[in-house]
């Protein structure tokens, strides 16, 4: 039986606990974005900082599926762009985006970015998201729009700019291109990308059948405030954690 004190986050004895901790986080990241379907081709990437090299970040290798992805796999990357870990390479544009994000943003311990069906397609509006539903709320305040579509990433200074168009929230839509979510943690960021995803299909299926009612401002903010927090972006995580790692605990080779 799962029992778990709500919204208790871990502690560690050591930074080598904290890191092995974040970078099993991540790989049960990727294999939970598998399960949704975030992956496209080659496209996608989610860093974790590392907690000792603290301009480092812990990143999947560029060419493996995120549905295969174990711990050992994962790259650590430092702050030049040269993989200081691991023997695959590393994508340029995660480098060009996180390197910037993690930099931008001290307090950012992870970034997730792919490109997920209905982050991209409603990030072609180039519009941000309206308060909807509850759910949606949770961004209402808190993400950005980057407007300014050049190709792919491959410029540290494109992802300085993409770094100071996330400010200081939580996510930010890439227009023409797909989702960014940062977080304190990987569970955080995770979680926030997969709620930011859907939020994007509910915006989509509205916009196609009419006008919504619109949650009002004063409401929004309130409800932002309750389902957007940093700690409750963590804890939504937890139950996708047990499940990911009591179906695939090969993620932990
Ligand atoms: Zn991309």
């Amino acid at each position: 039986m799962l029992t778990r004190q709500l919204a208790t986050l871990p502690r560690f004895e050591s930074i080598e606990e904290e890191r092995l901790h974040r970078k099993q986080r991540l790989a049960g990241a990727f294999r939970l974005f598998a399960r949704y379907g975030f992956d496209e081709g080659v496209a996608g990437h989610i860093t974790a900082r590392d907690p000792e090299h603290t301009d480092h970040f812990w990143v999947n290798p560029l060419g493996v599926h995120f549905g295969q992805i174990q711990v050992s796999d994962l790259l650590l990357v430092n702050a030049d762009g040269k993989v200081v870990e691991g023997h695959l390479p590393v994508n340029q544009a995660a480098f060009a985006i996180h390197s910037s994000v993690h930099q931008a943003r001290p307090d950012v311990i992870s970034a997730a970015h792919a490109h997920s069906m209905f982050g991209k397609s409603w990030s072609a509006f180039g519009e941000p998201l309206e308060p909807i539903t509850q759910d949606a709320c949770a961004f209402y305040g808190d993400h950005a729009v980057f407007d300014d579509y050049t190709g792919i990433v491959l410029e540290v200074e494109e992802g300085q700019r993409i770094a100071a168009a996330l400010g200081d929230h939580k996510a930010v839509i890439l227009r023409n291109h797909g989702l960014l979510t940062a977080g304190q943690s990987v569970d955080e960021a995770a979680w926030w990308f997969i709620a930011m995803e859907r939020a994007c299909q509910s915006q989509l299926l509205v916009r196609a059948a009419g006008k919504p009612i619109l949650v009002e401002h004063d409401q929004a903010l309130k409800t932002a405030s309750q389902v957007g927090s940093s700690l409750a972006g963590w804890f939504s995580f937890q139950p996708l954690w047990d499940k990911i790692t009591a179906e695939e605990p090969d993620l932990y080779g």
